[in-house]
């Protein structure tokens, strides 16, 4: 994983717009810490593990604990604002954010990157193979590990 650079432009005040908005009509508090956890996941090139942004965080604000950390994760995950990879113990910006969703990830063993799909015709053969199995799924996240396109266009 590549360290996390900050950014400013025009998309990461957009998204930073749409998630102030999200938090807000879900009665979530978007403090300034949370904020900036979100940012630096925003702007990553790739998934972000939690001591890289509790890394990148040390380098803005001086002494900050990792418990800020996981509960600004915490945070995010509840407001739909991110994904956790669990196969790569790292977090991405989701793509849709604002409405609660199953969703796929193709991550690239390559250059590290994951790329969302929001398929539903996925999840709903899913829902349907689980309900057939009297199993109650709580949460779905497939995360298929392979090579992006771009790496495998690279060649071996
Ligand atoms: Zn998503
Ligand atoms: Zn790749």
């Amino acid at each position: 994983m590549g360290s996390i650079k900050m950014a400013a432009g025009k998309e990461t005040d957009k998204a930073l717009a749409r998630a102030a908005r999200i938090c807000r009509e879900r009665g979530g508090k978007f403090t300034s810490q949370r904020q900036f956890v979100y940012r630096l996941i925003l702007d990553a090139d790739r998934p972000s593990g939690a001591y890289e942004l509790l890394e990148a965080m040390r380098r803005e604000i001086p002494g900050v604990a990792p418990p800020t950390v996981y509960r600004a994760l915490e945070f995010l995950l509840e407001q739909g604002l991110i994904h956790k990879l669990e196969s790569l113990h790292a977090y991405v910006v989701c793509r849709e954010p604002g409405h609660d969703h199953d969703g796929q990830f193709l991550i690239c063993g390559r250059c590290g990157q994951a790329q969302e799909l929001d398929d539903h015709s996925i999840s709903g053969s899913l829902q349907a193979v689980m309900a057939s199995q009297g199993f109650r799924g709580e949460h779905q996240m497939i995360e298929v590990m392979g090579r992006c396109s771009h790496c495998e266009a690279k060649g071996p």
